[in-house]
């Protein structure tokens, strides 16, 4: 039985992601409408179209879990910075955000993540200056034209620097304000169950720029209202200082003791754990968004991913925001997270599949999707479509290790939900070069 027009992608090395790790070096996928009806090799199914893969690797979407759209609008600021030094930087110049310019920079960001094999994209969007509304609801306007999956985020900051915390007091909000705003977002745009377009996450910034309150009540909002919870952690030596200097504890034990490590909360950073506090993860459900190349750029360290992975906690990948990682690309970001493994843990610390998995099983566990990540019967028909007949490739006869080895890669096709919105490299429903020149005028008014 059939839900719509049958696809079928045949000839290609087919990477499920399953469980058991299936791959066909000359396999197909049949699509049905929106879902994968089957994967397999040898005898093909029937279908009423077919496209041939010659060769192409095919792989589930990547899925995205930290970023900052906006942040587009400001790349290679504060070039030499740490974290701190770089956000007070940066905040004045991010407070002159508005829906227009947020609309160009969630445009350009989410065109390059989708250039980049990237189907579902969390944005944690943290910076609402006073009276300037419908930020989230411009990046959801751009997730939906160019035909990608989007979990927005209403983020918060409370905590200004006259009480001890980082960002100016003028970019911080009243906590009602943002616990309402947050509820009206969810109403609105949130779609629970399998096959979701749009979601909604509660993401307060950070422990040095919202109040214990606000993550408390946060928390309280996320688990009544059914929606995960999302916030930085442990990224800097500096975070770690200022937590115990304020809170009196380290930042896990902090988040710990404000009921935020559970199953509904994934942390994006998580550079500086000890081995307790992995152990707290794991037994809690708490996931983990690795973002090696921002983390890298900021100079902050590398996460414990492998201690992470052998303890059996959730771990996906993250580009996080364009001012601290100015390339927005998901596959170069897998090549990443198996270079950091490797210069931290030694050459046997991650393969290529297990940094692949990271990029598309792992991040739809930190969101808490299981209809995608992986190519099997029944899931959403995400497919990141690669060639290996480039001049890169050549002589690599594991085509899917040489295609990590040798990243970052322009997608080929992109298919979400079984709609082609990238073919031939191209975006299909949008023109990448007047993106880029909107973009340009957009973020004229954020120079330096
Ligand atoms: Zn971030």
């Amino acid at each position: 039985m059939t839900n719509g027009k049958t696809t079928l992608y045949r000839g290609g090395a087919i990477v499920t992601m399953d469980d058991a790790g299936t791959e066909h070096e000359q396999g197909w996928v049949l699509v049905d409408g929106t879902t994968i009806a089957d994967v397999g090799a040898g005898v093909e199914p029937e279908a009423d179209t077919r496209v041939e893969l010659e060769g192409a690797v095919v792989t589930p979407g990547l899925v995205n879990t930290h970023h900052h759209l906006y942040q587009t609008l400001t790349r290679a600021r504060a070039q030499q910075a740490d974290l701190f030094t770089w956000l007070r930087e940066l905040y004045p110049v991010w407070s002159r955000i508005d829906a227009e310019a947020e609309y160009a920079a969630a445009r350009t960001g989410l065109a390059e993540l989708a250039l980049s094999g990237c189907t579902t994209v969390f944005d944690h969007h943290y910076v609402f200056p006073h009276g300037r509304e419908g930020l989230i609801e411009a990046e959801v306007q751009a997730a939906r034209e160019l035909g990608v999956r989007i979990v927005a985020s209403r983020g918060s900051m409370d905590l200004g620097v006259s009480d001890g915390g980082l960002p100016p007091d003028e970019l911080v909000e009243e906590l009602d304000a943002v616990l309402a705003e947050t509820e009206r977002l969810a109403s609105a745009l949130h779609e629970p169950g399998p096959g979701a377009r749009v979601q909604l996450a509660v993401a307060p910034c950070s422990p040095f720029s919202v109040t214990g309150r606000l993550m408390e009540e946060s928390a309280a909002l996320a688990r009544r209202l059914e929606l995960s919870l999302h916030t930085h952690l442990a990224e800097t030596v500096e975070e770690e200082a200022y937590c115990l200097e304020l809170h009196g504890c380290r930042p896990v034990e902090y988040l710990e003791r404000l009921g935020w490590l559970a199953d509904d909360v994934w942390c994006a950073h998580c550079v500086h754990l000890s081995a307790d506090d992995i152990a707290r993860f794991a037994a809690t459900g708490t996931g983990v968004a690795h973002c090696p190349t921002s983390n890298l750029r900021l100079g902050a360290g590398v996460a414990p991913v492998r201690a992470l992975l052998d303890a059996d906690v959730r771990v996906g990948l993250g580009v996080d925001g364009s001012a601290s990682n100015e390339r927005g690309d998901l596959f170069g970001e897998v090549k990443q997270a198996l270079l950091v493994a490797r210069g931290r843990g030694g050459p046997t610390a991650m393969s290529a599949r297990d940094a692949i998995r990271l990029g598309t099983r792992g991040g739809a566990t930190v969101l808490r999707r299981d209809d995608i990540g992986s190519l099997e019967p029944g899931k959403q028909a995400d497919l990141a479509i690669w060639r290996t007949d480039g001049l890169e490739l050549g002589g690599a006869d594991d085509r899917v290790a040489g295609l990590v080895f040798t990243a970052p890669h322009r997608v080929a096709r992109l298919v979400v939900g079984g709609e082609e919105v990238v073919r031939d490299g191209a975006l299909v429903r949008a023109d990448e070069v007047e993106i880029a020149r909107a973009h340009r005028v957009a973020a004229r008014r954020f120079a330096a």
